[in-house]
């Protein structure tokens, strides 16, 4: 246990954000479902929460109607132990294959972060995963009629992925990012401004991810990007709670300055 997780692991209601996406996380930590209706059975989800979250997502899908064992597969956002963790129960109970980045992946495999990790020091162990399927960047996945696309994001981890597709109301299609942590975070001994090129790469993961085609975002700690706020709105009778096409661009930026403050702290 961790001092925080009791918070991050607090109930929350499932719910839908937009279509056929819906969010099926804890109240700290973030999974989502992504259905596809009709006879094509088959669905996405996105991150695992804690290793004690399973039981809770599992039962969010369920009491949204959906049944776990139609989930086909299972990826990542980043391999800590609060999106990590309950992959390997979620696959379990599924027969999900679980798809990540090549550092990811190896995260995965062995239940814990990579040495390269700016959280390293932490530890942090998880379940292991002992088979992964390697993606590539921008690779699309399938899944029935669903397609979701993988963009490598590193900079919080060395195999953060960040995840984007569509989900439609009728006619009306919108463009759903799941924005991965940009918060530069170390662990004991590490730092970033030792690293001119990993900087490089973070500042260009920030960029990507807010010029990313961006109608929906929720980000892997929902209160990153208000998902209280807008749920409130969205039980209120806003159906658009939702949707922001600036939120991408606010994360990013945001982020941006975390990093800047960051490193002007390890100067
Ligand atoms: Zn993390």
């Amino acid at each position: 246990m961790c001092e925080r997780c009791p918070q991050w692991n607090a109930p929350l209601d499932p719910f839908r954000i937009f279509g056929s996406t819906y969010y099926v996380g804890t109240a700290g930590l973030s999974s989502v479902l992504i259905t596809s209706g009709g006879q094509t059975r088959g669905h996405i989800l996105l991150d695992g929460g804690l290793p004690q979250s399973a039981e809770e997502i599992d039962r969010h899908i369920r009491r949204l109607g959906f049944r776990t064992e139609d989930v086909r597969l299972i990826v990542n956002s980043h391999t800590h132990f609060d999106h990590a963790g309950g992959i390997h129960a979620l696959q379990h109970a599924s027969g999900a294959v679980v798809a990540a980045s090549p550092s990811g992946a190896q995260a995965l495999r062995q239940g814990m972060p990579t040495t390269d990790d700016p959280q390293y020091g932490f530890h942090g162990e998880f379940p292991r995963m002992p088979k992964v399927r390697v993606i590539h960047d921008g690779e699309t996945l399938r899944v029935g009629p669903l397609a979701i696309t993988a963009h490598f994001t590193p900079g919080h981890t060395p195999g953060s992925t960040t995840w984007t597709w569509q989900s439609c109301e009728g006619a009306r299609c919108l463009n759903i990012v799941y924005a991965d942590s940009l918060n530069a975070v170390v662990g004991p001994g590490f730092t970033y401004a030792s690293d001119p090129a990993r900087v490089a790469g973070f500042r260009a993961s920030i960029a990507a991810v807010g010029a990313l085609p961006c109608d929906v975002i929720v980000s892997v700690h929902p209160d990153f990007t208000d998902l209280a706020r807008k749920l409130a709105r969205l039980t209120a009778g806003d159906a658009d709670a939702f949707v922001n096409p600036q939120g991408c661009r606010e994360y990013a930026e945001s982020s941006a300055r975390l990093l800047d403050r960051q490193l002007a702290a390890e100067h």
